[in-house]
């Protein structure tokens, strides 16, 4: 059993502690990947506060790529030595949610022995079926993704989480249509990639809106043709004097609450807001059921952009590849794991767009 270094949180709200763990050898359909980076996540923040509950300790980081390292039996469709994406996205293939193509909202998630323990015995959690803050993983083989061994790490594991989710929130959940005309709420990791998943798709105009000039200038770069300041008074009446309508799609990338209760106001006739950001557990939004019923429009919740890794993963890395994507405009900072902490508090500033973890292979 390999005993690896991982970070470990072991009370909420606390510093991860930097600890050696033993990894167990992959199962029958399981792989264990050798990560050479992994970003930090707005998500992986909100479990260590413990916005969302969850047992402790445990190990955070779902936004990793790296090679496969050994293989379980029954895995055929990948070798050692493969460069893989390592996503949250656990799906048995089986239920009607994965039979019809949705396998983030996969509903046979049956609990499998734990891959971490401490060197007494205990075990550690791996959460998000991933447990990434660490030197290797032990994941399901449907939670990756084979990627092209040219491109850089640091880049192509954005692609687990932040980009699918932005680029899938806005296509494969929001149904964009070339023409149409869009909102995005919050120019952070997530926003910025609904804004350039709403370029890919041809929207007509899209509209930032962010709290932070400088955000929405790096919004502008990734394709917004407008940007508007959240701090204003009425933001959506700047937002309908540029586009001269209520939007198609409104796409709400934070888990702010004033960012659900606002997101209708930018909606036209018909409209679809995609809810993409996650609030914390037993936060509570207000709105009026009447203007949606009346005009016609659509909540969409979003998890994970709704995404089929095998078939969104190897589009955008050829995106990506032809420069049709931006991935490493998206990295702020580079660290080691033992700098994680430092990391974390970069990111919880608000000004960074992704921090990634350097591994050593
Ligand atoms: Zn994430
Ligand atoms: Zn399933």
């Amino acid at each position: 059993m390999p005993r690896i270094r991982a970070a470990v949180c072991t009370a909420f709200n606390q510093p991860l502690a930097i600890e050696a763990l033993d990894l167990r050898a992959p199962l029958a359909g399981e792989v264990e990947v050798t990560l050479e980076a992994v970003a930090i996540c707005h998500s992986d923040i909100s479990y260590a506060e413990g916005a969302w509950g969850g047992d402790l300790p445990a190990v955070y980081g779902h936004e990793a790529a790296g090679r496969i390292s050994s293989t379980g039996p029954g895995v055929t469709a990948f070798t050692q030595g493969q460069r893989v994406v390592v996503t949250l996205i656990k799906a048995c293939n089986a239920c009607i949610n994965c039979a019809t193509g949705h396998p983030t909202i996969c509903e046979n998630q049956a609990p499998r022995p734990a891959p971490l323990t401490r060197p007494d015995g205990t075990e550690v959690i791996q959460s998000m079926h991933c447990g990434a803050f660490a030197e290797r993983v032990v994941v399901d083989q449907s939670q990756i993704v084979a990627v092209p061994d040219n491109l850089p790490p640091e880049s192509l594991c954005l692609l687990a989480c932040g980009v699918i989710t932005g680029i899938g929130g806005m296509i494969n959940a929001g149904r964009l249509k070339p023409g149409e005309d869009v909102v995005v709420i919050g120019a952070g990791g997530v926003g910025l990639n609904a804004i350039q998943g709403a370029r890919i798709a041809g929207a007509r105009r899209i509209v930032a809106v962010d709290m932070s000039e400088a955000k929405l200038d790096t919004a502008r770069a990734f394709g917004a043709t407008h940007g508007v300041l959240g701090t204003e008074k009425s933001p959506w009446r700047k937002a309908m004097k540029a586009l001269g309508r209520g939007a198609d799609v409104v796409a709400v990338t934070v888990g702010a609450i004033p960012a659900y209760e606002q997101a209708l106001r930018y909606m036209g006739w018909g409209g679809r807001m995609v809810m993409i950001g996650m609030p914390h557990s037993g936060a509570m939004a207000q709105y009026e059921p009447v203007v949606p019923a009346f005009m016609g429009q659509h909540m969409i919740g979003s998890k994970m952009g709704d995404a089929v890794i095998s078939r969104d993963i190897p589009w955008m890395a050829d995106l990506y590849a032809q420069g049709r994507l931006k991935l490493d405009e998206l990295v702020s900072g580079r660290w080691s794991l033992d700098q994680i902490n430092e990391a974390i508090a970069d990111t919880r500033t608000g000004g960074a767009r992704r921090n990634v973890i350097l591994f050593d292979t």
